[in-house]
């Protein structure tokens, strides 16, 4: 088992990780099911920034969160506007103003990491969450539009959301680049696994014995 990533040594991610020092102060919010997913890249994302904080569970003590969202930094959720809060017996959330994405250092950026069901379900579990601004995801740089065209806005991966939002709020494209370089290294070395085993499988099945148990495929001595 990794330390950092706690993967096995076999899946380890480490090597993706490439640091970036965010002026605002990152919270990931990481629903228990994700814990376990090895395609989740909120861990990858903790990893690319020192300082940020990755926190598990769906509905935290009221206390416990408090303290998380505890001031002097304003805390902003990345969040899309869902007008149909009402119906779901959450309160709206409070506007946004601009003039807080000027100042970056006063803030802290506050991530979901679930599936949009569960996020909706954190947020209705805890009214903490419902208090919270929400800063408006501007489009995505037209370079990674293109590239990830097959993807809505809302079905960014949390590591590539909350990239993308952290270049907006200090207006720096290139300086978050890194992370969606790591997240495609990333991506790229799940589906090498998930061909893999598919292969190995594969092997096992169509002909067994032809690649396994053969000495001359073993090594010398
Ligand atoms: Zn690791």
């Amino acid at each position: 088992m990794c330390a950092a990533c706690l993967r096995p040594q076999s899946t380890c991610i480490c090597r993706w990780a490439a640091p970036v020092s965010a002026v605002a102060e990152v919270l990931i919010l990481q629903h228990p099911m994700e814990v376990a997913n090895a395609k989740n890249s909120a861990r990858l994302l903790h990893l690319c920034l020192p300082g940020s904080r990755l926190e598990s569970g769906e509905c935290f003590d009221p206390a416990r969160l408090d303290a998380l969202l505890a001031g002097p930094r304003r805390s902003l959720l990345l969040y899309p506007d869902t007008p149909g809060d009402a119906s779901m017996g959450t309160a709206p959330a409070p506007p946004f103003d601009p003039a807080w994405a000027g100042d970056p250092s006063a803030l802290r950026l506050v991530v979901l990491d679930a599936t949009w069901r569960k996020s909706r379900k954190m947020l209705y579990l805890n009214p903490a969450l419902q208090r919270l601004p929400r800063l408006p995801l501007r489009s995505m740089p037209a370079s990674h539009y293109l590239i990830r065209k097959a993807h809505a806005p809302d079905q960014l991966s949390t590591l590539e959301a909350t990239a993308y939002a952290l270049a907006q709020l200090e207006d720096d494209e290139k300086k978050f680049a890194p992370l969606i370089t790591a997240f495609d290294g990333f991506v790229a070395q799940q589906q090498g696994q998930a061909h893999a085993r598919r292969a190995a499988l594969a092997a096992d099945l169509g002909s067994p014995g032809d690649t396994q148990d053969q000495p001359w495929l073993g090594s010398p001595g």
